[in-house]
């Protein structure tokens, strides 16, 4: 019985990976000539720019896969002093507490909003139906913290809009922590969570996928699947390559790819799933990266990035100080940032004057890090048609009919399902590798 799982993104080859550890024979098929779909580092002139992710967060499953495929040694945690995150209020940057009490003497934040955050323990846990993460966070920790730290907080980790996301869907670990403690901030505290344990690799985020592309046994770069039937019993697909068209058939289906990419090939099959799937946001988002020469800027840069809050009113959601997380990441006398945006003029196709936001987005750079020079030493700018998934009303169909075609032996392992991070995606992805092998042998059959 063999599997076929579209899509070689992290989830798609994660998936592939542990199916292949646990003896299931499987497809892997991916439609351009690299996988790892989101995560992909591109090394231009001395810099390394990541289009994707720059920072993983450890988790159980991430962490033996690290050892499994031997990259120990190519982790490279974030420097020791770049932990800080700063918050723009005001034009002005600010950093953020990491404790209770430089909270009370931060000057960023009235008295008023550092009592009702520190409140927050003692504020009643309440179940408020499709309560967005805009909204949870400003009942338990009041308005101004929220405005400026938390809202711009989860446009970051969850790249959309807090005032449309559900928590219960977005950032369910942290609903579950009011549910379980009555309090965030209790929970936190007994989880002990340490939110300093992120990385990259040395050469960047691309040595993830590729350590495992090289594991496995059946991927099939430049396989694009075009469609997908069903005759006796079994799933057929069709699957353009450079040279040829290709059908094959398959007993059990993995859609490994974005929701909308996977409406194209469900509309015949499943069309009711497919129109589900057409509903689900996936905002543009453009990813700027500018380098400077280190004493053109007089911001010391020390930390992890800044957030900037809706009512900064600036085009940038936010920016990372790459060359201040690793090192390697430009030449040691330049400084590199990556800053992201997601405003746009969307009607129907996403349209951007590629020159006007790079002006823009420096522009905005040079006044809030005190910039001397006109323009950066370098820039490059890549735009993502469709960002991320949103977890906001839109997703709860897809999730629900996706649910249901498990017993039709179609499953999902993307984004779209797991969670965005990709952790998220790796969990996800090795508990459906359990499954399906209990599924083939038949004990899951009454699922
Ligand atoms: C700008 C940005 C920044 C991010 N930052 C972080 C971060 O710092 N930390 C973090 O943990 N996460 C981050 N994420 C999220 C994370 O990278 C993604 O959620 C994750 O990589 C998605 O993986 P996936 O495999 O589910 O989907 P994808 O990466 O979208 O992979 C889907 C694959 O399917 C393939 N495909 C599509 N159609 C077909 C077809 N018809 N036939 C065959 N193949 C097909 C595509 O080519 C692609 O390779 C970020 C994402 C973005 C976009």
């Amino acid at each position: 019985m063999r599997v076929a799982i579209i899509g070689a993104g992290i989830s798609g080859l994660a998936l592939a990976y542990y199916l292949q550890k646990l003896g299931v024979p499987y497809d892997l098929l991916e439609a351009s000539e690299y996988a790892g779909g989101n995560i992909r580092t591109i090394t231009l002139q001395d810099f390394i720019l990541e289009l994707g992710p720059n920072a993983l967060q450890k988790s159980p499953e991430l962490h033996q896969l690290l050892h499994e495929l031997k990259l120990q040694d190519q982790v490279m945690p974030v420097a020791a002093n770049a932990h800080s995150r700063f918050v723009l209020r005001d034009g002005n940057l600010h950093k953020l507490p990491d404790s209770a009490a430089s909270l009370l003497s931060n000057t960023a934040f009235s008295w008023q909003a550092k009592r009702r955050f520190l409140q927050e323990k003692d504020t009643p846990a309440a179940d408020v139906p499709n309560e967005t993460v805009s909204h949870f966070f400003g009942r338990r920790f009041g308005k101004e913290i929220t405005a400026y730290v938390l809202n711009p907080f989860a446009t970051d980790y969850c790249g959309g809009d807090p005032e449309k996301l559900l928590v219960s869907k977005a950032l369910p670990k942290l609903k579950e922590l009011e549910t379980k403690y009555g309090s965030v901030l209790k929970g936190l505290a007994r989880k002990q969570i340490n939110w300093h344990d992120s990385f990259s690799f040395v050469n960047g985020m691309s040595t993830l996928p590729n350590a495992i592309a090289a594991k496995l046994i059946a991927l099939h770069l430049n396989h694009c699947v075009e469609m997908i039937t069903r005759g006796h019993g079994k799933y057929i697909l069709s699957c353009s390559t450079p040279s040829e068209t290709d059908t094959q058939e398959y007993d059990f289906l993995v859609l490994a790819l974005p929701a909308h990419q996977a409406a194209d090939l469900l509309q015949f099959t499943f069309p009711g799933l497919a129109a589900a799937l057409l509903n689900v946001n996936y905002p543009p988002l453009a990813v700027v990266h500018s380098v400077y020469n280190r004493e053109d800027v007089r911001h010391p840069l020390k930390g992890f990035g800044a957030w900037h809050a809706k009512a900064e009113t600036t085009l940038t959601t936010g920016s990372i100080w790459n060359s201040s997380l690793y090192d390697g990441r430009c030449r040691p006398h330049e400084v590199l940032f990556t800053t992201f945006v997601d405003q746009f003029e969307v009607n129907g196709t996403v349209k951007v004057d590629r020159q006007e936001l790079l002006a823009k987005v420096n522009q905005e750079l040079c006044s809030r890090y005190q910039i001397c020079s006109e323009k950066p030493v370098f820039e490059h700018l890549y735009l993502w048609k469709q960002g991320m998934p949103q977890f906001d009303l839109f997703i709860e169909d897809a999730h629900q009919m996706a649910a249901e075609l498990e017993q039709q032996q179609v499953f999902i392992s993307a984004n779209w399902q797991a969670g965005v991070s990709v952790a998220d995606c790796i969990r996800h992805a090795k508990e459906l590798a359990h499954k399906i092998k209990l599924k083939r042998s038949g004990e899951l059959n009454n699922l």
